[in-house]
């Protein structure tokens, strides 16, 4: 990770550099900021940036990116570049393995060279297919720190250890972990991110040199979302608003409103065939959606109440009680006829029987299949004139 790759953070990126410059780098340093504002593409950054070999770094105010130490850190594989992070037992370990920031290394390089360094708790936990809850930084990782540091650096003159979410640290870790902040072994720098300081542990935090990781600023979040979501210049001005300062919440947004587009594309299509019936792209769609996640096939059932829902009341002329998107409106309008108060309930029970369905691991293709033979026939009840 470059400073260059980093998303605004410039004054924060001077004083860092200031920091090795004047041979002042503090032995443990706290980044604490919200979600998205690049808290860990920093620390591993400066990590980099302390590292690097290049004679020229302090003139270029940046890694040289191709020397042999920065080599290695842009796959994360650095001798002397070391992690911790909230870990816990999951399928993921060998036969009587223990979880352990060791045991996972390879799911974490790989999660943040995917995420470009921008990663969240719940990203870490999806990758590892855990519980929120049961994760933590554990003892068996603190009383690792000592015998990691305690070889002399391969080849930096620091050995780093990045410790992630230290507000996840277990209580019964805490004294071998602060044991090590208050007599650090000789050349080494701990680099602790952190959302919150007021879930450290108060001893914790006191050993640690604070550096607050602010919002990115608007004109650099504008041009990250122009140059690596590939918006206009307007779309990524309205993103920027919604996002307030974190570049994870502008791709968060971002990847809704697509997976959205998505779901209402799909959405369209499914209800088409239903409706002719045409089986062939009866089929098709429900082997399509059948591959899908179970997260993914329930998302996209969701939408398609919510898409009913939205019929309905066009049809009823409650339209403003409703959002619907401008783009959406057309086939919401077209489709309202066969959405009415006489099988609007059929359809929410169909669909949740689905999502209730897809939740207990059913052949995802035989859900839908189901479901399509089902809504196919409601289509075709009419209105009771209840009068
Ligand atoms: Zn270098």
């Amino acid at each position: 990770m470059l400073f260059s790759e980093i998303i605004g953070q410039q004054n924060i990126i001077k004083s860092l550099i200031k920091t090795v410059a004047e041979n002042r780098v503090a032995h443990a340093q706290l980044f604490y900021g919200n979600q998205g504002h690049g808290k860990l593409a920093l620390a591993l950054a400066y990590a980099q940036f302390i590292s690097c070999r290049s004679e020229n770094k302090f003139q270029n105010e940046d890694s040289c990116g191709t020397c042999p130490s920065c080599v290695k850190y842009n796959k994360l594989i650095h001798p002397d570049l070391h992690f911790i992070y909230p870990v816990a037992e999951s399928k993921l370990l060998k036969a009587k393995e223990k979880a352990s920031s060791k045991a996972y290394i390879k799911q974490w390089r790989e999660m943040l060279i995917e995420n470009n360094y921008h990663v969240s708790l719940n990203d870490w936990y999806t990758k590892l297919d855990i519980e929120r809850k049961q994760a933590g930084i554990n003892t068996k990782d603190c009383s690792s720190i000592i015998h990691t540091l305690s070889y002399t650096s391969y080849e930096s003159e620091y050995k780093i250890m990045i410790i992630w979410m230290i507000e996840k640290l277990n209580y019964q870790a805490a004294p071998k972990l602060l044991k090590i902040l208050e007599e650090p072994p000789e050349k080494t720098v701990f680099l602790l991110i952190a959302e919150q300081t007021d879930l450290i542990i108060a001893t914790i935090l006191s050993r640690l040199h604070l550096i607050k990781i602010p919002k990115i600023d608007n004109q650099s979040l504008t041009q990250a979302c122009i140059n690596e979501l590939g918006l206009d210049e307007k779309s990524a001005t309205n993103l920027v608003y919604l996002a307030n300062g974190s570049f994870k919440k502008a791709n968060r947004i971002h990847h809704q409103f697509q997976n959205r587009q998505d779901n209402f594309n799909l959405f369209v299509k499914w209800m088409r065939a239903c409706y002719l019936p045409d089986v062939k792209i009866i089929l098709q769609t429900c082997d399509k959606l059948g591959k899908e996640n179970r997260e993914q096939a329930k998302n996209f059932l969701k939408f398609g109440i919510e898409a009913l829902r939205n019929c309905l009341m066009i049809g009823i002329n409650q339209e403003n009680i409703v959002r619907i998107i401008e783009q959406e409106r057309e086939f919401y309008t077209k489709f309202s006829p066969f959405v009415n108060t006489a099988n609007i309930s059929s359809f929410n029970e169909e669909f949740n029987k689905a999502i209730f369905h897809i939740e207990r691991n059913v052949n995802g293709n035989m859900v839908f299949v189901d479901l399509s033979l089902t809504i196919s026939k409601l289509m075709r009840i009419k209105e009771t004139n209840l009068t």
